[in-house]
């Protein structure tokens, strides 16, 4: 059952596992014991992927240091760490297919890049002396798991494929040494960015189903990217093989690809990704020049794969 308790009365006068909701809760502990396992190391939860990036640099890093990030982030992690330019957090940009650049304090690639598909060098990046971080919102750990490729952190939006139904807004930050972990906990209980039972609650629900919800994301991606190849109005579909993020170029520019994701039914036209139903949305309106402006992003879902299809093709005929 929920608890939602901001306190628990003391045990034989002393503070027992639980006593004040900032520094753990019951649904908290349960999320993390189970994303911690998947994972392979110590998973701690924040209020959103956004919330768990900002916790990790701030607890990590310090004024002057660089942090290395791959050129093709999801675009809000550049935005953030830029923000965070007035403390002293520099950034440096880097193409994640080969190796991150010299002096770097921190080491950010994702897995894969959202929305341009591209896959870290996991042996590069590892190889770099600095702590590596991995984001690995798009793939999971059904099918990736960075902790055993050298990664020193994963870092979820849990918002998308974890949470997975599009009603939690959640992040998570997976430590493999114990006293990072400790040092990330300390962190966010003094910071307070700490994410509520309601969520984490939510996260507990949606693990049991991730690993059968992941395999048929999957199938039906692996075919939906197929069919896209095949089709003469798409110039270029991006999908590393795995999961159900993917987006694809529609032959006709910016105006082409406006007009594929207004004439959709089945798949919403909306943002974010990771839910049970498929959406699809422009990028160029979020992101301007950092993404061609006839690419549509595609969250693929659970529905019928020929369902699925039948919309995309009548969206692309239109
Ligand atoms: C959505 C997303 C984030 C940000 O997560 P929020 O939960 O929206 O704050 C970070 N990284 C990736 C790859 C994402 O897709």
């Amino acid at each position: 059952m929920l608890d939602r308790s901001t306190i628990w009365p003391y045990e034989d006068g002393e503070p027992g596992e639980f006593y004040y909701q900032r520094y753990g809760h019951p649904a908290g502990v349960e999320a993390e014991r189970a994303l911690g396992e998947l994972e392979g190391g110590q998973a701690l939860l924040f209020p959103s992927g956004s919330g768990a990036i900002t916790a990790l640099l701030l607890a990590l890093l310090e004024p002057g240091k660089t942090v290395a990030l791959t050129q093709d982030a999801y675009y809000g992690t550049p935005v953030l760490m830029k923000m965070l330019g007035r403390w002293g957090l520099q950034v440096v940009e880097f193409d994640q297919t080969g190796s991150p650049p010299e002096g770097a304090d921190l080491v950010w690639v994702e897995a894969p890049s959202n929305p341009l598909l591209s896959m870290p060098d996991m042996e590069a990046a590892a190889a770099h002396p600095a702590p590596l971080v991995v984001d690995s919102t798009a793939a999971t750990p059904v099918h990736l798991r960075p902790l055993e490729l050298g990664a020193d952190f994963v870092l979820h939006s849990a918002t998308k494929f974890l949470g997975g139904h599009h009603d939690v807004l959640l992040g998570a930050v997976v430590s493999k040494a114990p006293e990072d972990h400790e040092r990330l906990l300390e962190f966010r209980t003094r910071s307070g960015i700490v994410a509520s039972p309601d969520a984490a609650w939510l996260l507990v629900r949606s693990l049991k189903t991730l690993r059968v919800r992941m395999g048929r994301i999957t199938a039906n991606a692996q075919e939906v990217a197929r069919r896209l190849e095949a089709h003469s109005a798409v110039e270029r579909v991006r999908y590393p093989g795995f999961g159900g993020l993917m987006s694809f170029d529609v032959a006709g520019g910016g105006e082409a690809a406006r007009r594929v994701e207004t004439s959709t039914r089945l798949i919403k036209n909306a943002t974010s990704l990771g839910g049970v139903n498929s959406v699809l949305e422009t990028r160029a309106r979020w992101e301007g020049g950092r993404v061609p402006d006839n690419l549509v992003r595609l969250s693929v879902g659970l529905e019928e794969v020929d369902e699925l299809w039948a919309d995309l093709e009548q969206a692309l005929s239109g």
